[in-house]
């Protein structure tokens, strides 16, 4: 076997290793997502198109259709897929929709909600990586993002009203600025922190002015958000 794809072209390569990659996604979106209750097929279809190897560290690439969460530096992780798909078919976003995300990280999040929403718009208080999003989310094609860096734990309010909120770290509270920047019916998806080791992921719907509706979607694991309206940083 050794020395197999040693005459073997760079780029040739390169599309082997992408068609491995396809077919690893493609079982993945079969055996995480669908076999788990996922449903929305534009949301099926988008975790099929959106290449999760880009979106990790080079040396974990291996791993990236994996039943997990990876690291990606700064200590903080990309989500594993099940809870990307669970996040955003839970936002139920349509071709109109303007969703934020507060805590884009690695950036995947953010380019599966840019195939199904209008506009995109996210935030990272890590600065590191808050400059990679761009150029990253640019090279896949995604056009309908707007980047932040910086603490959003309160939101974007310049950009309010949004359809959904995405909240990609866990909050210790379900924060009213948030709340007043959902548009009439919009969804806000945040994991809380309900003491030690108990994190839920809350969906909180805005029936009327003052009229929301909250729902469990059941047990998760994520990094702090740490902010003005969340955690304090450690230290
Ligand atoms: N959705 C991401 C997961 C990122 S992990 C992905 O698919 O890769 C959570 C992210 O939240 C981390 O990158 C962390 O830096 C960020 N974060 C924590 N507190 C924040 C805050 N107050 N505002 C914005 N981002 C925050």
């Amino acid at each position: 076997m050794s020395g197999r794809f040693s005459g073997m072209k760079r780029s040739k390569a390169g599309a082997r290793s992408e068609k491995l990659f396809a077919s690893e996604r493609q079982k993945m979106v079969r055996r995480q997502l669908k076999a788990r209750g996922i449903r929305d097929k534009a949301l099926l279809r988008a975790m099929k198109a959106v290449p999760r190897e880009l979106f990790v560290p080079e040396n974990l690439r291996e791993f990236s259709y994996d039943d997990s969460p990876l690291p990606i530096g700064e200590a903080q992780t990309i989500s594993q897929p099940y809870v990307v798909a669970l996040m955003v078919e839970a936002a139920g976003l349509t071709s109109n929709s303007r969703v934020l995300e507060i805590g884009a990280g690695s950036g995947y999040c953010v380019a599966i909600m840019s195939h199904l929403a209008g506009r995109v718009y996210a935030i990272e208080r890590d600065e590191a990586l808050a400059e990679e999003l761009p150029s990253r989310l640019a090279e896949l094609g995604c056009t309908n993002i707007e980047i932040r860096a910086g603490d959003g734990s309160a939101g974007w309010v310049e950009e309010a009203p949004f359809d959904a909120i995405i909240v990609s770290a866990v909050a210790p509270h379900i924060a009213q600025p948030l709340l007043s920047q959902l548009a009439p019916d919009g969804r806000l998806i945040v994991p809380v922190a309900r003491g030690t080791d108990n994190q839920r992921l809350m969906k909180v719907t805005r029936r009327g002015e003052d009229d929301f509706s909250e729902e469990d979607l059941g047990g998760v694991h994520f990094v702090p958000l740490i902010g003005e309206e969340a955690f304090a940083p450690a230290g």
